[in-house]
C-alpha cells in the first residue's frame, strides 16, 4: 500500500480488523467482475482514492485486495467503516469454477502429492459461460495423469484438463503467481 499512504487502523476495542481512515481516503468495495458496490458484509475488491498525498494522487485505485466491510457499527464508536479480518486475499488469485471458489495454493497442495511432477502451471480459461481449468504438468511418468485428475476431482468436485508438457518447457520461477495463467476469450 505504499502507493496509497496510510489506509487504516486497528482499534483497541475490537481487534482483528481495521477501520478505514476515511478522512484520508475515499473507499469503495466493489464486485471485481461487475464493478457494482458490494453490500455491507459481502466481499469485494478494495478501491481507494487517496486525499492527502499531494505528490502521489490516485483515483479509484484498484488494490486487488479482497475485503469485507463489517455490517454492524464498531463498539468503539468510531464512525469509520471497518474491514473485518483485514485483507482477506487477492481478487485475482481466486478461481471460480463449477460453483467452487478455489485458490491456486489449494491446487498446488494436491499437485505436490506427486513427486513425479517436476513443474506445473495452472491455466484458467474464463471463456463466457464455461470456466475450464487446465493443469500443465511436467512429469516423467505419464501414469500420473489419471491419479492427479482423480485427486483434483475428489478435492474440488470438478474434473481438470491435464496436459503433459515437455520436460523443461514450463517457466521456472520463485514467484507463485507465474504458475497461474488466465486466458480470457
Ligand atoms: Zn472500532
Amino acid at each position: 500500500m505504499s502507493e496509497l499512504g496510510s489506509l487504516g487502523m486497528e482499534c483497541r476495542e475490537n481487534p482483528g480488523g481495521f477501520h478505514l481512515l476515511e478522512d484520508e481516503c475515499l473507499v469503495e468495495v466493489l464486485d471485481p467482475k461487475t464493478l457494482e458496490p458490494a453490500a455491507p458484509g459481502e466481499e469485494g475488491e478494495l478501491v481507494v482514492t487517496n486525499l492527502g498525498r499531494v505528490g502521489s494522487p490516485l483515483v479509484r485505485y484498484r488494490t486487488g485486495d479482497r475485503v469485507r466491510v463489517a455490517a454492524q457499527a464498531c463498539p468503539c464508536g468510531r464512525p469509520w467503516r471497518r474491514l473485518e479480518g483485514g485483507v482477506l486475499g487477492r481478487t485475482d488469485d481466486l478461481i471460480f469454477i463449477r460453483g467452487n471458489n478455489v485458490y491456486p495454493s489449494m491446487i498446488e497442495a494436491v499437485v505436490r502429492r506427486f513427486p513425479e511432477i517436476q513443474e506445473f502451471q495452472i491455466e484458467v480459461d474464463d471463456s463466457p459461460g464455461r470456466t475450464e481449468l487446465i493443469l500443465h504438468i511436467e512429469a516423467l511418468d505419464d501414469g500420473v495423469r489419471d491419479r492427479l485428475e482423480r485427486d483434483v476431482q475428489t478435492a474440488f468436485h470438478f474434473r481438470p484438463m491435464i496436459r503433459i508438457a515437455a520436460p523443461g518447457s514450463l517457466p521456472r520461477s520463485e514467484m507463485k503467481s507465474r504458475r497461474l495463467v488466465r486466458k480470457l476469450s
